[in-house]
């Protein structure tokens, strides 16, 4: 019968509901969800500005992370885990600063396609990331 010989290429292709949701859980799938819930935190803050709802920012985890392993890679050299203290000649170049003493700093500017991942992160004590972010 000509009509289901036609028909027959197209039902092998037609869509696996199986497939699909093996492919949400893949772990691909969670800096999408990770950036779905800063969002929402975002809004729950009460900030509406558009450029916040394009992820410039980084992602709480992402931060606390990137601080760590500065802060270890700091400590075992006795510099600053503010990169920018560290190289400089003043009191700070040694100081370890906590967490909220930071903020995240895109490596790769944000204005010029940098984006909020891990790779781009770097943290830098609140003066120097105003400092870097006034320019
Ligand atoms: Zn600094």
């Amino acid at each position: 019968m000509k009509w289901g010989r036609l028909h027959e290429p197209c039902h092998a292709k037609s869509y696996n509901p199986q497939k699909m949701s093996d492919d949400v859980q893949k772990p691909d799938a969670d800096p999408y969800v990770t950036n779905r819930m800063g969002i929402f935190e975002y809004l729950l803050g009460g900030s509406v500005e558009k450029k916040l709802l394009a992820v410039r920012v980084f992602d709480e985890k992402v931060k606390r992370a990137t601080y760590a392993k500065q802060t270890q890679a700091a400590k075992g050299k006795g510099k600053s885990n503010c990169p920018l203290c560290a190289v400089g000649h003043d009191a700070n170049k040694a100081r370890i600063y906590d967490l909220d003493e930071m903020d995240a700093d895109h490596v790769s500017a944000w204005s010029k396609g940098g984006d909020s991942t891990a790779k781009n992160c770097q943290m830098l004590c609140i003066t120097h990331n105003r400092a870097k972010g006034n320019r």
